[in-house]
């Protein structure tokens, strides 16, 4: 059975198996060489003050479009990129290009916006992050408040006094730290506390239900209370209905984010988006 059935001692696979594992080591050495071969790039989608309806950020999502595969989901490559390290590599071009394409829109003469960008735990278990970001925002010519790091609960899970040293740090420098897919994670309320977190960002799976799902109301209005009792800012992500926004300003949400607005889009885009939202 062995022998027919697989080569190289991995008989044990079943063929499913095998053909993810396939897969993956084909995205690995495809993203190996990505980025020099320029298929990377960044995607920004509107957030908007849910009180004035203005646009105040973005947040940069990547894409990776393969000459043969197509686009590749970020759901589907960050993690590859994580296990592989290729994170470390691909989040740092990630931070400069978003940066960078910030000070353009500022240079073209878009009213001061916020960059929100994805951050890794990889990344934020490396040693020289916090300095690498306070780089980056200083080559930009931008203050490190227009920066904001969306982390997942994840980036304490294995390490929390280590990361939130790492927050501190970074927040010491003026970067605003944002909990991304906030009510997922398995984060305790005591560490919350010490995250040195400006915003909570609300998991689009509380968001989806939220006008037919009592128990969905009540958990974003516990989170939305939690964050004004701790001083915190809010943001919803994933708002695609009217009814969605509704309850959200009812029970006084921040901001807002979703296909509502707009998806993400490229540079050029956004800049049209922002353009008409001020006229
Ligand atoms: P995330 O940070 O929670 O990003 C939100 C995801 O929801 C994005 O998917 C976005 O396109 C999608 N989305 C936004 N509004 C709506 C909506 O109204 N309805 C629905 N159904 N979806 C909406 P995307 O771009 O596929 O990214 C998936 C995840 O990949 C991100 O989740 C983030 O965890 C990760 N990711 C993306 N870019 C980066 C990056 O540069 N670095 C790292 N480390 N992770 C990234
Ligand atoms: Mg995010
Ligand atoms: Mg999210
Ligand atoms: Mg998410």
């Amino acid at each position: 059975r062995a022998k027919r059935d697989g080569r190289n001692g991995y008989c044990f696979f079943t063929g499913e198996m095998q053909a993810q594992s396939v897969r993956a080591l084909e995205l690995e050495n495809a993203l190996r060489r990505a980025l020099k071969r320029q298929q990377l790039s960044l995607h920004y989608q509107p957030q908007l003050c849910l009180g004035s309806g203005r646009v105040i950020g973005a947040e940069a999502l990547l894409r990776w479009q393969h000459p043969q595969l197509g686009a590749v989901s970020p759901a589907e490559f960050i993690p590859i990129a994580e296990s592989s390290g290729l994170i470390l590599e691909i989040g740092e071009w990630v931070l400069r290009e978003a940066a960078g394409q910030l000070r353009r829109w500022l240079d073209a003469g878009l009213p001061p916006l916020r960059m929100a960008v994805n951050l890794s735990s990889v990344q934020f278990r490396h040693a020289d992050l916090p300095e690498l970001v306070s780089r980056i925002m200083a080559e930009a010519g931008l203050a490190p408040e227009m920066l904001e790091l969306e982390l997942t609960e994840g980036v304490a899970l294995t390490d929390p006094l280590g990361a939130i040293a790492v927050m501190a740090d970074l927040n010491a420098r003026g970067v605003r730290l944002s909990i991304d897919d906030f009510g997922t994670g398995y984060s305790s309320l005591s560490y919350l506390k010490k995250f040195s977190a400006y915003k909570l960002k609300i998991d689009r799976s509380f968001v989806r239900d939220l006008t037919e799902d009592p128990e969905d109301k009540a958990i974003v209005n516990a989170i939305i209370s939690l964050a004004r009792s701790l001083g915190l800012q809010t943001i919803a992500e994933g708002v695609e209905t009217e009814g969605q926004l509704a309850l959200l300003r009812e029970q006084g949400c921040d901001e807002v984010q979703g296909f509502l607005f707009s998806r993400p889009l490229p540079a050029e885009g956004f800049a049209a988006f922002v353009c008409q939202h001020v006229a």
